[in-house]
């Protein structure tokens, strides 16, 4: 008998364009980053992050934003989202014509300082302001970065999350990320949180954004699939999230995500021989290897269907 109730669908945001490269050292040309949007769509991955409009001072890895949007083929069915700090960044990002913009915040007041230099109340009132300039023409989705711990301030009260999630939904906001930033997050608590958001917020679309520095990202993914979450935010070959040491501590792999799902019958839509043909291409870009397990090992033994 199922013990679990899975969704049998779920729908991934692939934040390697974004999440990943803004973290590698090394600035890719333009056309390689059209070709990997290009690639990531092909590959069946539903919704893709495809960069930043952030101050070319702070991030010059994502400094030709509108040229990389400019460049690739939008296809048909395909989500393309921009990530944007400021209002600034908003009226840049809107005249590439993303589908949807994503705002982020930290959880916790000190990585919020030290990440974008305002305060949480600062960050809310900025995207008031964002949110009068979008104006309900596209839908704005928000990330609540360290959602699981602080590397400053240790734990973060679930109801801090909880609270700063509904301020979002209030302004219109229609979809919640939480994110595990530094990785530290473990089942317990994902599920506890997932309910709880669940529980409070039963109107707003849940993604979750694990990291894998301590190798819990896909326990993680199962822990909130089984409290019904269905939005995952990985990135190919598991790259970004720890600029200083490339290749450790990344993101959750799309790969690696899409391997566990696709072998329990959860859709995910994604051709995983593409993706890792995608991220071996991207090896040879970054001149480093990335953490994927399923990329190292190969994705040919999916049993589709769940238990056989
Ligand atoms: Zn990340």
């Amino acid at each position: 008998m199922e013990q679990w109730d899975y969704p049998s669908t779920v729908s991934l945001r692939e934040v390697g364009p974004r999440d990943g490269l803004q973290a590698e050292p090394v600035v890719l040309d333009t056309a390689y980053k059209v070709q990997l949007v290009d690639q990531l769509s092909a590959a069946g991955l539903p919704r893709i992050e495809v960069t930043s409009f952030v101050s070319p001072e702070w991030l010059p890895q994502m400094a030709d934003a509108e040229a990389v949007m400019a460049g690739i083929a939008r296809r048909p069915g395909t989500v393309y989202s921009v990530l944007v700090p400021n209002l600034r960044g908003a009226e840049r990002a809107l005249t590439t014509g993303p589908d949807e913009i994503t705002l982020f915040l930290s959880a916790s007041a000190t990585h919020n300082m030290k990440n974008v230099h305002r305060s949480i109340a600062e960050s809310l009132t900025g995207f008031r302001g964002i949110m009068e300039r979008v104006s309900g023409n596209i839908p704005v989705s928000a990330v609540i970065v360290t959602a699981f711990g602080c590397p400053y301030e240790g734990g973060v009260p679930e109801q801090n999350v909880l609270n700063l999630a509904r301020q979002l939904v209030d302004m219109g906001i229609a979809e919640i990320t939480l994110g595990d930033t530094v990785g530290v997050a473990h089942p317990r608590q994902v599920v506890n949180l997932v309910q709880r958001f669940q529980m409070v917020l039963p109107e707003v679309h849940l993604g979750l954004h694990f990291h894998d520095n301590r190798g819990t990202a896909l326990a993680n993914l199962l822990a909130a699939l089984a409290a019904g979450a269905s939005r995952f935010e990985t990135a190919l070959g598991g790259i970004g999230g720890s600029p200083f040491s490339p290749g450790a501590g990344g993101n959750l792999a799309t790969e690696d995500a899409v391997y566990l799902l696709e072998s329990m019958g959860v859709h995910t839509g994604v051709d995983l021989e593409k993706l890792i043909a995608t991220t071996g291409q991207l090896i040879g870009q970054l001149g480093h290897s990335v953490p994927s397990r399923v990329y190292l090992a190969g994705g040919r033994m999916v049993a589709k269907g769940g238990t056989q």
